[in-house]
């Protein structure tokens, strides 16, 4: 017998409740081409339903002490924790990365909502002193009002967290929009949410595409911050839509890393880190290892140790033991990788594993490639590839590679490998990315800074300054007449 297709609700002022169409959107199974249910096609009548209960909800909301909204923050953190294995199995099943991964984004995903909790009672102002006599001025930090936050599927229960708690604890009710592709854990995200007795308004969800529920969102006049994760070309959209009503952005967009590999460096400390920054998540990650520059004197024993290294990596099915990663998320994912790869061949580049399409019945497999023989201005080198491919160029040294690392559009994260710390500092102080990491894998802290410059973003993430990005400053200016 046929198993009756669940269909979901949006989460809007407290309540899931059926949107002004009656349209769905299939959510795929990228691993098995299966349905595994339908979302919402949401509509911009669903996004302004949201904004006005997120309007009547802010008020009380943000006059809140900040340590109660910590609690309401702590509380969705141990209702996550409570149904962890669920939550990790539901991101495997519509995202399709493996099951160990899902289980560290559902646990980093509690600790972030803690650590923004945390932040309540550090939130602060300033005193300055006057150029007035018995006068004082000060600086609060005020919330914007309503957030409309933008979510990309490639860590799509961690991105909610990064978004809503921020805005939460500082005193912001939020609209949330989660990607097509994987919206499932997000309605799950929202009954968690409502077991917890956040107030009604303070949180609400609206499923459909970018063009309707999306561009609704960024284009209303509803809201005082658009916050963003996804790529370059969404970004420029979303400006533009927020361009009239002059409303905040934060972006956070594609990227480009750029890894560097100098003569000294620990050559299988390097390979690891790369191998491990191009499998992880399929290579679909914002700032893994896009792009390697090697100086000449090691490139080939280190692009052999690194081909021995990703030929070992396994993938597959994405809930089988000992895989390292699983299915691109779908057929316009694995077509990028797959011309990228077929411009890379026919402009010189060396495969010197992989390159194709994996002999797997279904999903979208693509095999761990790397390939040899790179110049920087090849496609494979000057766009996103997102997938489990790895361009190797030669460098002469540290001075041409940083001068190719900062070529580019992008300016998220970059890495350097190097045994020398001067150098290593050299390096830092000269590359002009968003993020650096020396001598170990690109994967962010959530008390650091995650942000990009070029068109990898606006603005940034995590940590005080992520924090500081949800508040609007006021100045008041006191003077006290005796
Ligand atoms: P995407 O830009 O295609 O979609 C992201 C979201 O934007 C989705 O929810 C989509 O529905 C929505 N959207 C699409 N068109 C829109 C429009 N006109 N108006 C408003 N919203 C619209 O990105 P994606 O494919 O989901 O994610 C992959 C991209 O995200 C990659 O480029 C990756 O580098 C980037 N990313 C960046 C970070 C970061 O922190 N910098 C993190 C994760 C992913």
């Amino acid at each position: 017998m046929l198993r009756r297709m669940r269909i979901h609700q949006h989460f809007i002022d407290g309540a899931f409740t059926p949107g002004s169409s009656s349209e769905t959107i299939p959510v795929i199974n990228p691993a098995t081409g299966q349905t595994l249910a339908l979302a919402p096609d949401g509509t911009a009548e669903d996004v302004d339903r949201a904004l006005a209960a997120a309007h009547r909800a802010q008020p009380a909301w943000g006059k809140l002490p900040p340590i109660e909204r910590a609690n309401a923050l702590r509380a969705i953190a141990a209702k996550i924790r409570e149904h962890a294995a669920e939550l990790a199995r539901t991101i495997v099943e519509e995202q399709g990365k493996i099951l160990p991964l899902a289980e560290v984004e559902v646990s980093f995903t509690a600790d972030y909502m803690d650590y923004m909790a945390e932040w309540a009672r550090r939130i602060e102002g300033e005193i300055i002193t006057s150029d007035r006599p018995g006068e004082n001025i000060f600086l609060f930090r005020q919330p914007v009002g309503v957030v409309g936050g933008i979510l990309p599927w490639n860590f799509p229960f961690f991105l909610i967290a990064r978004k809503l708690a921020p805005a939460l604890v500082c005193g912001n009710t939020i609209v949330l929009k989660p990607s097509e592709e994987t919206p499932l854990n997000a309605f799950r995200f929202f009954e968690l949410l409502a077991e917890t007795g956040l107030p009604a308004g303070v949180a609400s969800l609206v499923s459909g595409y970018g063009r309707t529920v999306g561009a609704a969102l960024s284009g209303s006049d509803k809201i005082g911050l658009i916050s963003f994760t996804g790529s370059v070309e969404t970004g420029a959209r979303i400006m533009t839509a927020a361009a009239p009503n002059i409303t905040k952005v934060n972006l956070e967009l594609g990227g480009k890393a750029p890894a560097i590999v100098l003569a000294d460096a620990d050559l299988d400390l390097a390979v690891e880190a790369v191998k491990s920054s191009r499998i992880i998540n399929a290579g679909q990650v914002c700032n893994c290892a896009e792009r390697v520059y090697v100086e000449e004197k090691v490139a080939d024993a280190f692009t052999e140790k690194l081909t021995a290294a990703m030929e070992a990596s396994k993938f597959g099915d994405p809930f089988a033991q000992g895989m390292d990663y699983g299915p691109l998320i779908n057929e316009a994912g694995f077509t990028k990788v797959e011309s990228l790869v077929a411009s890379a061949r026919a402009q010189g580049g060396e495969v010197t594993t992989g390159g194709a399409r994996a002999d797997i019945d279904s999903g979208f497999f693509y095999e761990p490639t790397v390939i040899a023989n790179c110049r920087h201005d090849m496609d494979i080198i000057r766009n996103e590839i997102f997938g489990p491919v790895a361009p190797v160029v030669k460098v002469a040294d540290l001075d041409e590679a940083i001068a190719l690392a900062n070529d580019s559009d992008y300016g998220l994260t970059s890495s350097i490998y190097t045994r020398d710390i001067n150098v290593a500092m050299r390096a830092a102080n000269e590359i002009r990315f968003g993020e650096t990491y020396i001598n170990r894998e690109n994967f962010e802290a959530m008390q650091g800074f995650h942000a990009g410059v070029r068109k990898s973003g606006i603005g940034g993430a995590d940590g005080k300054h992520g924090l500081y990005e949800y508040t609007q400053t006021h100045v008041v200016y006191l003077n006290s007449m005796s």
